[in-house]
């Protein structure tokens, strides 16, 4: 936790239950979360998945057909817009051509009444936190993209909203652009303290910049955590694959007096009695193993026993700092697995018979 959320722990905004149909199409399925004071929550899935209905909901330009949403506790579903406290950036920015950056910003606090002098005050000291106070007599067009970009936030954020909202705000930017202008709102967002909800469907981006993530999928919440939680706890097939690079292998749970295995052709993965996850497996049902490349160690010899397996190397690739390799289980699945271990590795060739194996506390098992 940062200090700015130290200092304003409470909810910020609560969604109870809500849905949006157009017609037969559900764009939100009963979707449920709190949002924290100062948290910084990325809303990510695939395109369709209900993440800008999401938004629009929130910022009020959408009514709910059903459920209910809470802004500081108060209920502001049926609250217009203008009377919801809450700052947008849009991907295109929309700034006003015509205005200095010194008026774009201060534009928000002129629409709220703030006298000239104040607004002039609070517009610098904007300014200052997103590094532009020597630009504050030029127009939009004599700026850069990224000038542009902290422009639009400095705008959203000069008023002190409840909650900032930002719907894919780095797609209109290029890659390498992108990555430092990630990390740059991050950065000013934590400074000022504000409650931010943003939207993308690209992964690192979220990984990168939110306290929590809600993964959303054909309009439902599928799982709402931290990047880590997310990563090392996925809750389906779907976050699994979603959020890193994942193996999925399918197979078979058996449990006996040692624990529970789930067993495929060529491998297995077991957990011990002790093992507090054992309870929720059920026996002789199909389950998925979701292994991460990373926590696959490669070996010369064959695998014995125990959480592993072994098959036939398709495809060795040196990455610098680790190899990649693709292992073809006898089923015909495929595993990938990244290795540090350099040397062990080179002496590994594609169509080489191999072992593989992971830490039981390394899988996560998903019923079906
Ligand atoms: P995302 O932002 O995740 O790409 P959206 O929230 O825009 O997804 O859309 C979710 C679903 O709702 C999609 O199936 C989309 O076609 C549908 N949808 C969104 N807005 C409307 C609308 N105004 N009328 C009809 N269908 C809509
Ligand atoms: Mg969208």
């Amino acid at each position: 936790m940062n200090a700015a959320q130290e200092t304003s722990i409470g909810t910020a905004m609560k969604l109870e239950g809500v849905s949006k149909l157009y017609g037969p199409v559900k764009a939100l399925d009963n979707i449920s979360f709190e949002l924290r004071k100062g948290e910084f929550l990325t809303m990510l899935g695939p395109s369709g998945s209900g993440k800008t209905t999401s938004l629009r909901a929130i910022a009020g330009f959408i009514q709910p057909t059903s459920g209910k949403l809470l802004i500081d506790g108060r209920d502001m579903t049926r609250v217009p817009p203008q009377k919801r406290n809450i700052g947008m950036m849009f991907q295109d920015y929309a700034l006003f051509p015509h205005m200095t950056v010194l008026e774009n910003i201060g534009y928000p606090l002129e629409t709220r009444g703030v006298k000239r002098e104040e607004r002039q005050r609070r517009v610098m000291e904007m300014l200052e936190v997103v590094g532009l106070a020597h630009c504050a007599s030029r127009y939009p067009k004599e700026m850069s993209g990224g000038q542009q970009q902290r422009v639009a936030l400095a705008r959203a954020l000069v008023f002190k909203p409840d909650i900032v909202l930002l719907d894919e705000p780095m797609a209109a930017l290029d890659k390498k652009l992108r990555g430092q202008m990630q990390i740059e709102i991050m950065h000013i967002t934590r400074q000022v303290g504000a409650t931010v909800v943003s939207v993308t469907h690209d992964q690192e981006e979220a990984l990168v910049m939110s306290d929590r993530i809600a993964i959303f999928k054909e309009g439902r919440l599928e799982q709402i955590g931290t990047p880590r939680e997310l990563y090392q706890k996925p809750r389906s097939e779907f976050v699994a694959d979603f959020i890193g690079e994942a193996n999925l292998l399918h197979g078979v749970t058996r449990s006996d007096d040692h624990g529970v295995v789930v067993e495929g052709c060529s491998w297995k993965a077991s957990l011990p009695k002790a093992d507090p996850r054992v309870q929720a497996i059920s026996n002789g049902r199909k389950a998925c193993v979701v292994l991460r490349p990373e926590r696959i160690e490669p070996s010369a010899a064959v695998h014995q026993g125990g959480n592993g397996g072994q098959g036939i190397i398709e495809d060795k690739i040196y990455l610098g700092v680790e190899y990649r390799l693709v292992v073809r289980m006898r089923d015909g699945s495929k595993v990938n697995l990244r290795s540090r271990d350099v040397t062990s590795v080179e002496a590994m060739n594609a169509g080489d018979r191999i072992g593989i194996s992971w830490s039981p506390s390394d899988i996560v098992i998903l019923g079906d």
